[in-house]
């Protein structure tokens, strides 16, 4: 259940409900918004209607709703404002911007990195994105630069004003990819990674949650929510396609799930139109395509030769193609009023 305050509870307030829940061994979570402030009341088995009723009957406490959904705190019951995730330089995620993140699916060296951030900056991007911990299918296939990665990515963004998103495979890199990174990345392959969702709930930036590769919307949100329960409330969803049957497209990107999501949860989403599709030639449309249906932000690989790139070549778009999908967005981002 969620305890809504009215809009002038002090402190004192605050704690007094924490105080009941703390009595009846409650977990409580305490979400701050810009006009409310909402406590989660976690853990509720038995005789929902008389707790709901003892809440209700605090000083300052407006009302008291249950939750019907599985997943509670990024439920759009819990908080009916849309989160607004922020950046250091600025960028926002589920505002009125439409934010791009772009870059190489791998980083690979000094110059490839400093060119695309170069260039996607030229073209309004304000994020680059760029893997230093590669999930790879084979064992064999180039795992990534690793923390020398992580250097050359903070390198690139701040000649250009960029913030920084990068994956994070594992529990044990965490404290590294927040040195260097703005928001960690949490790939498709572990978007049920338990242990991982729960390491980057207890740092405090933020983090972009993909959607595993058959994962259910259910799922995907349950996931955010173990972030969010462990106590990072910064979490932007991303659609990046679904595994289907079809070897034509890499995935099926499901951009039914944006409206969908966003009726859902107060997280923003991003859509991911690169591994979504796994080609070139149907980046452009679907991320335009993306936008158009409600996303908040884009995810795009991005390489100065995709001919001679080390990981998902066939479907970076060159710096030009870039450039060109960039102005397109700016018209279809006008058109659901939104800005780029
Ligand atoms: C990536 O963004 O480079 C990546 C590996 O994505 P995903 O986890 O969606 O496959
Ligand atoms: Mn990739």
């Amino acid at each position: 259940m969620i305890v809504v305050l009215k809009p002038h509870a002090t402190d004192a307030h605050i704690e007094s409900v924490l105080a009941v829940a703390t009595a009846l061994k409650l977990k409580a979570h305490l979400s701050k918004g810009v006009e409310r402030t909402v406590i989660g009341i976690l853990g509720v088995s038995a005789d929902k209607e008389t707790l709901m009723a003892q809440f209700a009957q605090l000083e300052h406490v407006e009302h008291v709703v249950p939750i019907s959904r599985s997943y509670k705190l990024v439920s759009k019951e819990a908080r009916p404002e849309s989160t607004i995730v922020r950046l250091a330089n600025g960028a926002t995620f589920g505002g009125s911007e439409v934010t791009v993140c772009a870059g190489p699916c791998s980083v690979e060296s000094r110059e490839q990195v400093m060119e695309t951030a170069a260039g996607v900056a030229a073209s309004g991007a304000r994020v680059l994105r760029g893997g230093a911990f590669k999930p790879r299918t084979s064992p064999y296939a180039f795992q990534g630069l690793k923390l020398e990665g992580l250097k050359l990515l903070r390198e690139a963004a701040d000649a250009h004003g960029l913030a920084v998103v990068t994956e994070v495979l594992d529990v044990r890199d965490v404290a590294d990819v927040a040195q260097y990174a703005d928001m960690l990345q949490i790939g498709a392959r572990n978007m049920q990674n338990f242990t991982l969702l729960q390491e980057v709930g207890n740092i405090h930036k933020p983090v972009l949650l993909k959607r595993g590769i058959s994962a259910t919307i259910e799922e995907w949100l349950m996931a955010a929510e173990y972030i969010v329960v462990a106590g990072n409330h910064e979490v932007v969803l991303c659609e990046r396609g679904i595994r289907s049957y079809d070897p034509m497209t890499r995935n099926v990107l499901d951009l039914s799930a944006i409206p969908l999501v966003k009726s859902l949860t107060h997280l923003p989403v991003v859509v991911d139109p690169s591994h979504g599709t796994g080609a070139r030639l149907l980046v452009a449309p679907m991320a335009l395509a993306g936008v158009a249906a409600g996303a908040d932000g884009l995810l795009i690989e991005v390489h100065p030769n995709p001919a001679v790139a080390l990981s998902d070549g066939p479907q970076s778009l060159t710096l030009p193609l870039f450039a060109d999908l960039m102005q397109k967005l700016g018209r279809v981002a006008e058109a659901v009023g939104r800005t780029v």
